[in-house]
C-alpha cells in the first residue's frame, strides 16, 4: 500500500548470485543475494511523486491520444529505482557497440548473404521481409561496386542501432536481437537515467552519464553536414550548406512523440538543423526526387537525411504491397539523401540475419582480419536456429529437444516482426512447432519442417537475474515485483558510399524492466518499463 515506508534498496537486489543453474520454467532460476542496504527509508508515495513531477518537468513522458482528437501527456511507463547492473557487462555492451554498428554496414553491402539469407524460405512465408528485400534488390542491384551507380548508391547510409542484451549464466551479456530501424527511447533513456540520478544522489556515480540526447542528433548532424557539402542545389547549383532540413518518418496515432520530439529539438538547439516530420502516407504526396541530381524534396524543402521512425511494421503500408507507402518507401530510397537505415541495414537487423550470423564462419565473413571484433561479438550471442530449409543437424537437434524432451521453456520463438508482442513461448512454442513438423513414425529421427516456418527463428531462452522493482505506469504504482532487465546499448554510424567509416562510436544506453512472469518485453507494447542501470 501507499504510505507504508519503502526501505530505498538499490539493495531491492543489488548483488547478483553466481549460482546458476539452467532451468525449464519460465521463472528465473538466478536467485538474488542482499549484500548492499542503501537506506533512504522514504516513503513510497513521497518518491512516487517526485518522479511523476521530474517526469512532467523532463519530458519524460508519452503521448494520449483522445477520441476529440487533442492529446495529453502522461509520464512514461518507469521503474521507480535504477536497477542494479554489473559494471563488466554495461562495459562490454559500450565495447562492441561499433563492432556491431561496422557489422551492420558491411551486410547491408552484400546483396548475395542478405539474398541467399531472406530470399528462400523466410521470402516465401513472410510477404513484409520479401517486399523489402524485393526493393533492396531493384535499387541497390546485384553488385554496388559497379561503376554507373544510381543515387541510392552514390549515398551515405546512417545507422542508429540499438543492440539489446539480457544477463544470463555467470552475468554474461547475451544479444536479444539487433535493431537497425526505429530503434526507439534514446531520449526519454537519458531522461530516466536523470531521474535516477536524481533519486539516488546519495550514492554518487552509480547510474551513469546517458549520452543519447547529444550523441545521436550529433550523428545525424554529421550525415547532414556530408551531405550539405558534398552536393549542390538542383538548378542553380548553389551550395546546400545551411539549406537542408532531417526528414523524421513517422507513424500516424504515435503515443512515443516525445521521445523522437526531444532529437528534434535538440537538433535545434544545438545544431541549428530543422526537422520535417511527415508519414509514409503523407510522403506519398508530397515526396520527389529530383532526377538530375538525385536530391529528395518534401513539400519543396530538400532532405539531406532522412530518419525512419515508422517503416518497420506491415501496418505502416496500410495501402498495401503497391500502395502509396511502399511507393513513398522507394522515392526516399532511391533519392541522394542519407537513410537512417537504409534497406540494407534494415535488413541486417532481421532476426534471420541474426541467426546466420550466429553460424560458424559468418561473422568471419565480414571481419576477415579482425579476430577480436569476431571473438567479442560472438561471445554475446545466444544459441540461434533456423527453422528452415537451411536447418542444420544442430537446429534440428533443437526442434527436437522442444518436441521430444519438454524443452520450450528454454526458447523462445520469433518471427520477422519488430515492436514487441509477436513471440511464442512455452507451450504455444511447443504447439507451433508440433502443428508443422512433421515425424516419420518408422523413423522419428527425420523430420520435415512446414515452409511456414521459414519466417521464424528458434533461440535460446535468456534468464537475467530478478531484482525487486517497483513499476509505474501513468504516473502511479502499478505494483511491486520481482523483476528482471533487458540492457539497449546504442550505437550511430556513418558511412560513405563505399563503406569507409566517417563516424562510429557507442551512443548511450536504455534499460528496459518488467515483472519477472511476462515473457513478452517492450515498452511500447506495455509490457516493460523505462529504467536505468545503477552500475555495481
Ligand atoms: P522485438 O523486435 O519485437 O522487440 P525481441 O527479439 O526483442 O523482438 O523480443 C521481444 C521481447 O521478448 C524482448 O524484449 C524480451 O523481453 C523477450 N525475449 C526475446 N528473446 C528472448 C530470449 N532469448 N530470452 C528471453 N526473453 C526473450
Ligand atoms: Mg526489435
Ligand atoms: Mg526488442
Amino acid at each position: 500500500r501507499l504510505g507504508r515506508t519503502l526501505t530505498l534498496s538499490l539493495a531491492f537486489g543489488i548483488a547478483f548470485s553466481s549460482a546458476w543453474s539452467p532451468s525449464s520454467t519460465a521463472a528465473s532460476p538466478m536467485t538474488t543475494t542482499t549484500t548492499t542496504t542503501l537506506e533512504a527509508s522514504l516513503p513510497l508515495e513521497l518518491l512516487a511523486e517526485t518522479a511523476n513531477s521530474f517526469a512532467s518537468a523532463h519530458g519524460l513522458q508519452i503521448e494520449k491520444r483522445r477520441d476529440d482528437g487533442s492529446s495529453i501527456f502522461e509520464c512514461a511507463p518507469i521503474s521507480l529505482l535504477p536497477n542494479a547492473y554489473p559494471r563488466a557487462a554495461f562495459r562490454q555492451a559500450q565495447t562492441v557497440a561499433p563492432y556491431f554498428n561496422t557489422l551492420v554496414d558491411r551486410i547491408s553491402r552484400d546483396s548475395g548473404f542478405l539474398t541467399d539469407t531472406l530470399g528462400g524460405a523466410v521470402a516465401q512465408a513472410d510477404p513484409f521481409t520479401a517486399q523489402l528485400l524485393r526493393l533492396y534488390q531493384q535499387i541497390y542491384g546485384a553488385d554496388e561496386n559497379h561503376t554507373d551507380r544510381t543515387f541510392a548508391q552514390r549515398a551515405d547510409r546512417l545507422g542508429i542501432h540499438r543492440s539489446d542484451y539480457m544477463l544470463h549464466e555467470n552475468n554474461a551479456i547475451k544479444q536479444v536481437e539487433l535493431n537497425t530501424i526505429a530503434s526507439s527511447f534514446g531520449a526519454l533513456g537519458a531522461q530516466v537515467a536523470r531521474l535516477h540520478q536524481h533519486l539516488v544522489t546519495r550514492w554518487d556515480d552509480g547510474v551513469p552519464d546517458n549520452p543519447t540526447l547529444e550523441r545521436l542528433p550529433l550523428a545525424m548532424k554529421i550525415a547532414l553536414d556530408r551531405f550539405e557539402r558534398r552536393h549542390r542545389d538542383d538548378n542553380d547549383n548553389n551550395s546546400m550548406v545551411g539549406k537542408t532540413s532531417v526528414l523524421f518518418v513517422v507513424q500516424e496515432g504515435e503515443s512515443n512523440t516525445v521521445d523522437q520530439r526531444m532529437l528534434e529539438f535538440r537538433l535545434w538547439q544545438d545544431h541549428k538543423i530543422p526537422v520535417l516530420r511527415r508519414t509514409l502516407t503523407k510522403l506519398g504526396q508530397v515526396a520527389r526526387v529530383d532526377p538530375t541530381t538525385g536530391i529528395l524534396y518534401v513539400d519543396d524543402e530538400p532532405i539531406s537525411v532522412v530518419y525512419f521512425r515508422a517503416g518497420y511494421a506491415p501496418t505502416d503500408y496500410p495501402d498495401g504491397d503497391a500502395g502509396v507507402e511502399w511507393q513513398a518507401r522507394a522515392t526516399l530510397e532511391q533519392s541522394i539523401a542519407t537513410k537512417c537505415p537504409s534497406l540494407g541495414y534494415h535488413l541486417a537487423g532481421t532476426k534471420k540475419v541474426q541467426q546466420e550470423l550466429a553460424r560458424v564462419q559468418v561473422l568471419e565473413r565480414f571481419f576477415p582480419d579482425d579476430a577480436e571484433a569476431v571473438t567479442k561479438m560472438r561471445e554475446a550471442f545466444a544459441g540461434l536456429y533456423s527453422l528452415g530449409d537451411d536447418a542444420s543437424a544442430e537446429d534440428l537437434a533443437a526442434i527436437r529437444a522442444v518436441l521430444d524432451e519438454g524443452a520450450a521453456g528454454r526458447f523462445v520463438l520469433k518471427p520477422q516482426r519488430e515492436g514487441g508482442g509477436y513471440n511464442f513461448y512455452g507451450e504455444r512454442l511447443a504447439a507451433k512447432l508440433r502443428e508443422n513438423v512433421v515425424r516419420d513414425d518408422a523413423n522419428p529421427e527425420t523430420m520435415v519442417l512446414d515452409a511456414k516456418l521459414g519466417e521464424y527463428i528458434l533461440m535460446e531462452r535468456l534468464f537475467p537475474p530478478t531484482q525487486r522493482a517497483v513499476l509505474l505506469r501513468s504516473g502511479r504504482v502499478e505494483g511491486t515485483g520481482d523483476s528482471v532487465s533487458e540492457f539497449g546499448c546504442f550505437g550511430t554510424i556513418v558511412c560513405d558510399a563505399d563503406g569507409t567509416v566517417v563516424h562510429n562510436e557507442y551512443a548511450g544506453f536504455l534499460l528496459r524492466t518488467k515483472f519477472a512472469n511476462v515473457d513478452e518485453g517492450g515498452v511500447a507494447s506495455g509490457f516493460a518499463t523505462l529504467s536505468s542501470p545503477y552500475l555495481c
